[in-house]
C-alpha cells in the first residue's frame, strides 16, 4: 500500500505545474505527500507590474510555495535552501551550485525521515532541458539507489505518444498518463498561489487566464524497479488506474 510519496522539485511552482493535479489525487486517496524543493526560486520573475523586490523574491516565492502546498494537501515542505542564480542573457538558464554528494545525501535523509514508498521527481532531460531540474534527477537517483528503503522510483512529465508538449522528458516514454481534470479546480487554487509568477505562465503560450496554462495530462516513468514489459504493476500504478490513468502503449485494452 502507498503510505507515503516524497516530490522532490527544483523551485516553487515544479510540483503544482508538472505533477499538482496527481499530487491532490494521492491526498484524497489518503496518500501522505511530502515535498522537497531545492531553492526559493529567487533567481526568477518578479511579476508583471512586480509585487516584491529581488531580494524579497525568496521569501515571496516560500509564501507562494506553502500557499500551493496547502491547496494540495502537502503533509510537508521541506526547502534546501539552494540559490536558484538569476536567468542570464538569451534566457539561458542553470543549475543551482551544490555539493553533489552533500545535495544526494540530504534527498536520502528526507526519503528515510518521510518513510517514502515512492519518489517523484524531473525527468532526466529536465523537462524543457532545465539544468536546476536535470541535477536533481541525477541526485535523486542517486538518493534512491542508495537508499535502504528502496522505494518505487518515478519521474514526472515523461513522453506521451500523441500528446504535443515542449516539457515532456523525450527520453522517458511514459508508462501511465493520467487526464487529471478531475482535480483542476485543486490545481488552480495551487496555481493561482503563485502570484508572481502569473505572468510567466499565460505569457508561454499567450493565454489569457491561469487555468488556461495547466496542462490537463500528469504523466510518469517509472525507473526502479525497471519496467521489463507491459505496464508498471505496484501501488503508485494501481492508484492511477483505479483513477483512470492509461498505458500510453497500450492505450485502448
Ligand atoms: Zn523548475
Amino acid at each position: 500500500m502507498l503510505k507515503s510519496v516524497l516530490v522532490i522539485g527544483a523551485h516553487p511552482d515544479d510540483e503544482t505545474m508538472l505533477v499538482g493535479g496527481t499530487l491532490a489525487l494521492l491526498h484524497s486517496r489518503g496518500v501522505a505527500v511530502h515535498l522537497v524543493c531545492a531553492t526559493r526560486g529567487e533567481g526568477g520573475e518578479m511579476g508583471e507590474p512586480p509585487l516584491c523586490s529581488r531580494e524579497e523574491l525568496g521569501a515571496v516565492r516560500e509564501q507562494e510555495l506553502r500557499c500551493a502546498a496547502r491547496q494540495l494537501g502537502i503533509a510537508s515542505v521541506r526547502i534546501l535552501g539552494y540559490t536558484d542564480p538569476l536567468v542570464g542573457p538569451d534566457e539561458e538558464l542553470y543549475p543551482f551550485e551544490a555539493d553533489f554528494d552533500t545535495l544526494v545525501e540530504q534527498l536520502r535523509a528526507a526519503i528515510r525521515e518521510v518513510e517514502a514508498d515512492l519518489v517523484l521527481t524531473h525527468g532526466r532531460d529536465g523537462e524543457y532541458g532545465h539544468p536546476a531540474h536535470r541535477l536533481l534527477h541525477r541526485a535523486t537517483k542517486a538518493a534512491v539507489e542508495h537508499s535502504t528503503r528502496q522505494p518505487l522510483f518515478y519521474t514526472f512529465a515523461a513522453r506521451v505518444p500523441g500528446i504535443e508538449d515542449h516539457i515532456w522528458n523525450d527520453s522517458e516514454p511514459a508508462h501511465l498518463a493520467l487526464d487529471v481534470r478531475p482535480w483542476l479546480d485543486i490545481k488552480e487554487a495551487a496555481a493561482l498561489c503563485y502570484q508572481t509568477q502569473h505572468a510567466l505562465f499565460k505569457r508561454r503560450r499567450n493565454l489569457e487566464t491561469v487555468r488556461e496554462a495547466l496542462r490537463t495530462t500528469e504523466s510518469f516513468h517509472r525507473y526502479l524497479p525497471p519496467v521489463r514489459e507491459g505496464y508498471p504493476q505496484d501501488p503508485f500504478a494501481d492508484l492511477l488506474r483505479a483513477a483512470g490513468a492509461w498505458v500510453p502503449r497500450t492505450r485502448g485494452t
